[in-house]
């Protein structure tokens, strides 16, 4: 890790269930990565999203992850979440990474205004500010003004990106029903979510 990224003054964090990722999340990444002069975007996948009741195995959603991410030569994928025991806390996230990266390397964690608005119901919400640079992506069909964020959480700036209608939901629905998903992912995602037969049932995808 720490060589990977010997030449990154500017690294931005895309957390996610990623499940799966999609065209959405590789979009907002690039866009964000070009606004705000990141040098890479590191995509984390969760292994336990605490917030979460159901989610498939942290091992495809990583595979998936991989894959997905090959479409640009900025972006790289950590284990540091599966590779951790419990539930997946961001703050522990950001502060490992930190210690990883050294104190040259500026932390900006990308996250969707819908996501911005609990950041003050996350783990430990009062260390988060110390621990990065919080950029909100906008989705589509909202107005950036509109975006009331609770009092109590780390600063965030809004970063407005293309729209990309795309939700993983979307996505689970449409395997699910037998509709093409093509157009939403990347094809090495599809093709992976086909062969391991993922999300083709009603069944919990645990
Ligand atoms: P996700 O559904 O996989 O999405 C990842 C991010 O991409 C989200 O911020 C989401 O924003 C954004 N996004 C997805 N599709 C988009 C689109 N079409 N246009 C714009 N933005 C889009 O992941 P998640 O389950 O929300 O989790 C996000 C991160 O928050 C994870 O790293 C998770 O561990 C972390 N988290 C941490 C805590 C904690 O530490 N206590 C609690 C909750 C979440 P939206 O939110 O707007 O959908």
């Amino acid at each position: 890790m720490e060589r990977a990224f010997q030449t990154v003054s500017r690294l931005g964090v895309l957390g996610g269930t990623f499940d799966p990722p999609h065209n959405g999340h590789f979009s907002i990444a690039a866009e964000v990565a070009s606004a705000k002069n990141l040098d890479r975007v590191l995509f984390v996948p969760a292994a336990q999203p605490w917030q979460k009741s159901q989610y498939s195995p942290a091992e495809d959603r990583f595979t998936m992850t991989v894959l997905g991410a090959r479409c640009d030569p900025r972006f790289a994928v950590s284990r540091i979440e599966l590779d951790r025991k419990g539930p997946t806390y961001t703050v522990e996230t950001l502060l490992a990474l930190g210690e990883l990266c050294g104190p040259k390397v500026e932390f900006f964690f990308i996250l969707g205004v819908d996501a911005a608005k609990g950041l003050t119901t996350w783990y430990r919400a009062d260390d988060l500010a110390r621990s990065a640079g919080f950029l909100a992506v906008t989705r589509p069909g909202f107005d950036a003004s509109d975006l009331k964020l609770p009092t109590g959480g780390p600063p965030v700036e809004v970063v407005e990106v293309s729209p990309v209608d795309v939700s993983s939901t979307q996505i689970r629905a449409a395997v699910r029903e037998g509709r093409s998903i093509d157009h939403l992912v990347p094809a090495e995602v599809a093709d992976y979510i086909s062969t391991r037969g993922l999300y083709a049932t009603d069944a919990p995808h645990l």
